[in-house]
């Protein structure tokens, strides 16, 4: 065991050391010794104090978070078939145990204890946070069932957190199995010069003439939306909208199909031992919203004010593509090809023209000089960091103190093996042993583009939105100056909260002074010129109508899904979707198309029955964010207010509490309608 560098438990964790052969020993070591220190701890008295009990749980559940970390991440971004193995051998594992520990009486009565003694009214507000959640966590895991019923939800645990795994396995294989090799540079005529070297780039490493389109992101988006071969935009449509499904090219191989209506089954299942009705009511049991009218009505509510202005917009794309282009029947695989094209005519401007003003450095410089202005952070790269790839930075992030606050790994790009999309995870968390203070770690996931040739990376500004989204994330994590581990950073926040201080940090994305600072051109230096930055302002609000009702439609078709659960009926998944759409969708996509086979937020992620999150916080975030344009988007006092009120607290306090420290008031819903464009007179 002393030879296994996932239990030396450094600072920082040692990469290139890990092997795959030390991660279920590790594991099994740790869950095993947990369990015996948990036990010794509560047969140590009867008398169970902060000290004596809770502090000493934080720092094992600490230590097996700081254990896992590395492994799960390495997992999601250089996954490999072995580490895939260890990575799912430990999975029940880690089901099991906190299914243990969340059902444990004796713990359950200890915190109860600790409740209702007389120390607990002299304890921190944090602390008293945490026996707080620890007595709900416990509820929830059914500490109150019998034996039988203890043992069917453990079981449950344990299945829900394979399927889980084996749904996310199925969406990477089924992404990275169809390529499409292309020998005739004509089939690529529409697509910018970045994407078609891309592609040349991808079939060199496969040593390959040609060009290799893939269903990565940065492959499979600007084909859509500038391809002009309407055959080539059909072909990767379907094989991207039909991964690990019973349709399209790779049909039945990594079908989640069963997979998807097994999860909805154990979920209905668990709450119902629970005694909830289903398992909406399960997942707000832990959130913001207080129950499943609140969040229904919230998004059919969002519905109604936005779909007149998504009819509009689709009637002007109709229009558009027929009398422009001589297209009358638009398909899924048209939309984004004549609406990047519209976009281009009514504003002209596309994506691909503001590339060359963000290359990464100089994003990265200008993203790090905002919150310097914001909250006086200052960030530094650190060279000769042992990290999982090449292409990792590290960076420290120091106070106006010159205090250490936090540290991350950033992964940019997109690659083979990585996981799609863009999080954010942690290492480690603040928290105080004896006097020293752990530093908080971040992990700061993206798959952008990677440079080409020896030009640098050059991002869209939506992927530079996607940074400083993540990085909000990021920052939440890593400022916070709560010393507890399960409610310091993001932890313990509620999860409709969660994405308040990313989603916050989008909006200086639009700004012009802040744009000063993140933009210039790679070749010139030249910060975005004005008549671009106009054109982008004006344009920022296309189709903001459609987005925002595909937004609610995934939404609204994740919470029904697990609120209208009928065990006799089985998952209704395409029934349930449909239902939805008749109601807030202004596009009807093919008969074929299987997105719900590939929505792993909600069917691998945390997002189930949660998927609302992103709008709910969206109306705090906007609503926060107005208050600098009120104040001045650089003003240190109101940027110093949201540092102490929102950042720094983490989830020591509910969060419209916090959210009121910042604001003086509750959330209301204007700014978002108005950042959106929909007036707030319309409904
Ligand atoms: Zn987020």
């Amino acid at each position: 065991m002393k030879q296994n560098p996932l239990l030396e438990l450094p600072a920082l964790p040692t990469f290139s050391q890990i092997k795959v052969h030390h991660i279920v020993p590790a594991i099994d070591y740790l869950l095993d010794d947990n369990k015996k220190q948990v036990e010794q701890l509560l047969n140590a008295t009867e008398q169970y104090t902060w000290d004596n009990l809770v502090q000493p749980m934080e720092e094992l559940d600490e230590r097996l978070s700081r254990t896992w970390s590395p492994v799960s991440h390495m997992n999601s971004v250089v996954n490999a078939k072995e580490l895939r193995e260890a990575y799912n051998a430990c999975l029940p594992k880690i089901s099991n145990y906190s299914t243990e520990m969340g059902q444990n009486k004796r713990l359950d009565a200890a915190f109860k204890y600790i409740a209702n003694s007389s120390e607990f009214k002299q304890l921190h507000h944090a602390q008293q946070k945490i026996i707080n959640n620890q007595l709900r966590d416990f509820r929830l895991s059914g500490v109150e069932l019998d034996e039988q019923d203890k043992r069917k939800y453990k079981t449950l645990m344990e299945t829900l957190t394979q399927l889980n795994s084996k749904f996310e396995e199925n969406v990477l294989d089924a992404t990275h199995a169809w390529t499409k090799h292309i020998a005739d540079e004509k089939l690529l005529d529409g697509l910018p010069e970045s994407t078609k070297q891309l592609a040349q780039q991808a079939a060199n490493t496969k040593e390959k003439t040609g060009w290799l389109l893939t269903l990565e992101f940065p492959s499979y988006y600007p084909t859509m939306c500038y391809a002009d071969s309407r055959q080539l935009r059909e072909e990767m449509y379907e094989a991207y909208v039909t991964r690990a499904s019973d349709e399209g090219p790779h049909k039945g191989k990594w079908d989640n199909s069963e997979i998807m209506a097994d999860i909805l089954a154990a979920r209905y299942d668990s709450a119902q031992l629970l005694g909830f009705n289903n398992y909406a009511e399960r997942s707000l049991a832990s959130k913001m919203a207080k129950d499943p009218a609140q969040v229904v009505s919230f998004l059919t509510d969002l519905a109604e004010r936005s779909l007149p202005m998504a009819k509009a917009e689709l009637d002007e794309l109709r229009q558009y593509a027929e009398q422009q282009h001589q297209q009358t029947q638009l398909e899924a695989w048209d939309i984004a090809y004549y609406s990047e094209k519209l976009r281009q005519h009514k504003y002209a401007i596309s994506q691909q023209e503001l590339k060359p003003y963000f290359p990464e450095k100089k994003v990265l410089q200008g993203m790090f000089a905002v919150v310097s202005r914001l909250y006086g952070l200052h960030i530094e790269a650190q060279q000769g960091i042992d990290t999982w790839h090449k292409d990792v930075h590290f960076f420290n992030i120091l106070d106006s103190n010159d205090q250490l606050r936090g540290q991350f790994y950033l992964d940019l790009y997109a690659r083979e093996n990585k996981r799609g999309g863009a999080w954010m995870d942690e290492y480690s968390t603040r928290m105080k042993r004896n006097s020293t203070t752990q530093t908080p770690v971040a992990y700061l996931t993206c798959n952008f583009s990677p440079p080409i040739g020896h030009d640098p990376a050059l991002f869209t500004h939506d992927e530079v939105l996607t940074l400083f989204h993540e990085f909000g994330h990021g920052l939440h994590h890593m400022l916070t100056q709560v010393d507890y581990p399960s409610v310091s950073g993001i932890s313990g926040v509620a999860w409709d909260a969660v994405e308040l201080p990313s989603q916050f940090m989008e909006n200086w994305c639009w700004q012009r002074e802040a744009l000063n600072l993140i933009s210039g051109h790679y070749q010139t230096g030249e910060p975005l010129p004005e008549n671009l930055f106009e054109k982008m302002l004006a344009a920022k609000n296309f189709q903001a109508g459609m987005q925002m009702v595909r937004q609610l439609e995934l939404a609204l078709f994740d919470f029904r899904l697990h609120l209208n659960y009928d065990p006799q009926q089985g998952a209704r998944i395409f029934d349930v979707l449909d239902e939805v759409r008749h109601h807030v969708a202004v596009i009807k996509p093919p008969s074929f198309n299987r997105f719900p086979h590939s929505f792993s937020h909600i069917f691998a992620g945390g997002y189930a029955a949660g998927y609302y999150s992103y709008k709910w916080a969206e109306v705090l975030s906007s609503d926060a964010f107005a208050k600098f344009e009120e104040k001045g988007i650089f003003d240190r006092p109101t940027g110093l207010q949201f540092l102490t009120s929102i950042l720094e607290q983490g989830g020591s306090k509910e969060p419209m509490e916090l959210f009121i420290e910042f604001r003086g008031r509750e959330p209301q819903i204007d700014a978002l309608l108005r950042h959106s464009g929909i007036s707030a007179m319309d409904a």
